[in-house]
């Protein structure tokens, strides 16, 4: 028997964030070799030209029931053992990518060294540091022919406001890359490819790194872990340079599972004997025949025993958890225990919801809320069949709930508007109202909009013009939906004293 009190404290659970084709995908299959879990390179579902567009996933659903083999992944390196949560980009860019975040304890940026900050890092960047975890940073492709290193660096400081702190150095980069210098160590490793020696590149990077030692920012552990400094290492992912020091080092400094807050703002400590975790992820089944979904479990605190009886926090419910999952490279598994800092996946039947909270005991444990996400695609949604009214807002209504959209409803009258994060919300949501609910839905596309929220009582009805959309939330709060960015700065001129808020 292990001791979960012990056990918990090897767990790190990251994700990686990047923008597409930045080599998210390539470096987590280096991860995967270097924690023995697969042989050779190319295994890791969904890489390169084999990437999944969301028709194809729909198809694979279907024909496999629920793919979740590569949402997390488990492996053992130097003690610990890893969870990686899968954050999908892409087509299938979500706001389960978003949810997602909220279950890790720090997070990887994975950074295109000849193309610096991208769109899609900068938005992930910026929902893992509203919650002030562990950035670690690495530079990727230093075998093309990138950015200057300080460049790329001072990038990073200004356009994130973070600062950072360069764990290795490049001497070199693409045809002169002559290999990194480990600044923790001070010791040059060598690129096993050099194809231009090249001294000159190698006496100007060690000027630079006299620099940094001299006049550069120092380590601060303390601040690494509020997420306000962030290890910066330059690597090749494809040509596994660099990776086993990232590796190294960034265990080093990962943080082991953390507390988590209630709505009653106590902490929720790991080592506390009463299991409790929270949901913040439920992959539903496309295939019709299988009506069951997984819900993804972050376990917070305890240890899970398989069997084990529960409370979901938000209806007093009782629940045995019997028929449990948990994910490896490969494979799903059945598993008997579990620890804080491990994602498990419930077998559902309905009764969970994205942000629930469960626990054994009397003691009721409710979790803060999961944040709400600001949609940046909108629809117009006409059921197609208006004498299946009941079947459609029956739909509607749980699909919201679930998460699967986020629902909005014109200010005055009865259209409905949904928003999402991506585009593929809006194909799960259509697909899933014809399969589960027998109510085909046409969308009229608003396209791309700016959503911010106004205060009710500052309300004003010429707000809503043709480019400045009004409508109301769930709750019936006001939000109004910008044309554009110059819309929304008009607005702002026009109306000085109003509070726009967006949401995370
Ligand atoms: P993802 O979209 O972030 O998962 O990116 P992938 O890992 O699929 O990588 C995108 C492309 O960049 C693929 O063709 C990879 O082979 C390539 N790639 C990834 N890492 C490197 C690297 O270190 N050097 C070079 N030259 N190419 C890389």
């Amino acid at each position: 028997m292990t001791n979960f009190k012990e056990e918990y404290k090897k767990r790190v659970t990251f994700a990686i964030i990047s923008h597409p084709d930045a080599g998210k995908t390539t470096l987590t299959e280096q991860l995967l070799l270097h924690g023995g879990v697969i042989r050779k390179a190319g295994t890791v579902k969904g890489r390169g030209s084999n990437k999944m567009a969301s028709s194809d996933w729909m198809a694979i659903e279907q024909q496999r029931g629920i793919s979740v083999t590569s949402s997390v992944l488990q492996f053992n390196y130097a003690g610990k053992r890893i969870n990686i949560l899968d954050t999908p980009g892409h087509e299938d860019f979500s706001e389960d990518t978003y949810r997602t975040l909220m279950a890790v304890d720090s997070a990887v940026m994975v950074i295109d060294s000849a193309k610096g900050i991208e769109p899609q890092t900068r938005k992930l960047f910026e929902i893992v540091s509203k919650r002030h975890i562990p950035i670690f940073t690495f530079f990727n492709k230093l075998d093309r022919d990138g950015r200057q290193a300080l460049d790329l660096v001072d990038e990073l400081e200004k356009t994130l406001g973070i600062q950072a702190y360069a764990m290795n150095w490049p001497i070199g980069s693409g045809q002169v890359l002559q290999g990194i210098y480990d600044l923790q160590r001070n010791k040059f490793i060598q690129y096993d490819n050099v194809k231009n020696p090249d001294q000159s590149v190698y006496n100007e990077s060690m000027e630079e790194i006299e620099l940094l030692k001299d006049a550069g920012n120092q380590l601060d552990e303390d601040k690494v872990l509020r997420g306000a400094q962030t290890p910066v290492f330059f690597g090749s992912a494809l040509s596994n340079f660099g990776v086993e020091q990232f590796l190294t080092e960034y265990l080093k400094y990962a943080p082991s599972p953390s507390d988590k807050a209630t709505i009653d703002h106590k902490e929720v400590q790991p080592d506390n004997d009463q299991f409790t975790g929270f949901i913040f992820k439920i992959q539903a089944n496309m295939n019709p025949n299988h009506r069951d979904r997984i819900a993804f479990v972050r376990i917070v605190s305890g240890e899970f025993k398989k069997g084990m009886d529960v409370t979901l926090a938000r209806n007093g419910k009782k629940l045995k958890l019997s028929n449990v999952t948990q994910f490896l490279a490969d494979e799903r598994e059945n598993i008997e225990t579990a620890v804080p800092g491990d994602i498990i996946g419930l077998y559902d039947t309905g009764n969970f919801q994205i942000g629930d909270s469960i626990y054994t005991g009397k003691q009721k444990v409710e979790f803060e809320p999961l944040p709400t996400f600001t949609p940046e695609l909108f629809n117009r949604v006409i059921a197609k069949d208006v004498m299946k009214q009941k079947s459609y807002h029956k739909g509607i209504r749980q699909l919201v709930q679930e998460g699967t959209v986020q629902l909005f409803e014109s200010w005055h009258g009865q259209e409905y508007i949904i928003g999402a994060v991506g585009q593929l919300q809006f194909e799960v949501f259509q697909f899933r109202m014809a399969n589960e609910y027998n109510s085909q839905v046409i969308f009229e596309p608003l396209g791309k909009k700016i959503a911010r929220w106004i205060k009710p009582d500052q309300l004003d009805e010429k707000m809503n013009t043709s480019r400045s959309i009004l409508m109301k939330d769930q709750q019936d709060n006001p939000v109004i939906l910008f044309e554009n960015r110059f819309a929304l700065n008009w607005f702002v001129d026009k109306y000085p004293d109003i509070d726009l808020e967006s949401k995370l």
